[in-house]
């Protein structure tokens, strides 16, 4: 690479503020990255990439493009109840004076909001390329993972609770708020109200205590990126059952209370990118996860009949037309 993307490596992201970690040989500054992982667990791998334009609005601050970034891979290994180690970044970025108005301001506010989420997490940037096109930001995380363990899609069973651990819903509302879509749906909400819906969507929270809470205990976890009629599709499928899900437990963000009620169902149906987990879980173990982690919420059962239905309070089937889900019935 040339020599000014050299020296933007040495300022922005050879930090010294990184975590030191045992099990770092070599970080950046070599041809590769050396790691000496413990020799008990497994490794889990997650690569995630972020398109300007694509995965997050043109006008995103650095700062939440790089909490992003990092956080939407961090909650990949959340999902599988793994301990998060070590990253590497792929930056593409504009030439000067095109995308980006000032490239060192830019490169300063994304540097200090990543390595601020990763000193929280007690992770490395290890490695990384650097590039010029699109702004585009590609991070691969790894982590580890108990020998035995892991948190599949595919052990859903009959009878088994499902949950989420936390309320569903809010990024979507915050992407609409971001592009100013559906404004009419949006005029009870306060300034606080949009706020929080803008910092769900852009500083998403990783599971990462609650998925290692879940190891050896839920049957069947993923993370919600797609929203949650499209995720629990892919369990379902892997697991071979169906779902019934009551709609009345949906949770929905306190802040985000007064909107038309169908309305925020079919946010927190569709609506992509809240980044909670999803999981199932026996009977009796959920009577102990939730004393444990009272902020997690049951929404439904695992049942036979393949396909998903949504309840409401009357037990009568609510339809939408809104899709994502291509499992029903
Ligand atoms: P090479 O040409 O051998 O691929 P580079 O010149 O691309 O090496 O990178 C030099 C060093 O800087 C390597 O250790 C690489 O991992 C690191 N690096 C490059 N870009 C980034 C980045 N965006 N973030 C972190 N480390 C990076
Ligand atoms: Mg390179």
């Amino acid at each position: 690479m040339p020599g000014s993307e050299f020296q933007i490596i040495e300022k922005y992201f050879s930090a010294p503020e990184q975590v030191s970690r045992s099990d770092l040989v070599q970080g950046i500054g070599d041809d590769c990255a050396v790691v000496a992982p413990q020799e008990q667990s497994n490794l889990a791998f997650s690569i995630d990439t972020l398109i300007s334009g694509v995965h997050f609005p043109h006008n995103t601050s650095p700062a939440a493009i790089a909490y992003k970034a990092l956080a939407v891979n961090l909650s990949d290994l959340a999902a599988m109840g793994a301990e998060p180690a070590w990253f590497t970044l792929s930056l593409t970025l504009p030439k000067e004076s095109s995308e980006l108005s000032s490239r060192e301001a830019w490169l300063q506010e994304f540097s200090q909001s990543l390595f601020s989420l990763a000193r929280e997490h007690n992770i490395n940037l290890i490695g990384g390329d650097t590039t010029h096109g699109p702004l585009a930001v590609t991070i691969q995380i790894c982590g580890y993972l108990p020998k035995q363990g892991g948190l599949k899609r595919s052990g859903a069973r009959v009878g088994d609770i499902i949950a989420v651990t936390g309320p569903l819903g809010a990024a979507a509302i915050g992407l609409d708020i971001a592009l100013q879509q559906n404004k009419s749906h949006y005029g009870c909400l306060s300034e606080t109200g949009k706020q929080f819906a803008l910092h769900a969507l852009n500083y998403p929270q990783a599971r990462i205590t609650e998925g290692l809470s879940l190891q050896n205990i839920a049957h069947a976890a993923l993370d919600l990126s797609d929203g949650l009629l499209s995720d629990l599709g892919h369990i379902l499928t892997a697991s071979d059952v169906g779902a019934e899900l009551k709609l009345e437990k949906l949770p929905l963000a306190p802040s985000l209370i007064c909107l038309d009620k169908e309305f925020a169902w079919e946010k927190a149906l569709t609506g992509g990118d809240d980044y909670e987990l999803c999981f199932t879980l026996a009977e009796e173990d959920w009577s102990k996860i939730s004393k444990k982690h009272p902020e997690f919420i049951a929404i439904g059962t695992i049942v036979s009949q393949k396909g998903l239905r949504l309840l409401k309070a009357d037990g009568q089937e609510h339809i939408i037309d809104s899709g994502g889900y291509d499992h029903f019935g």
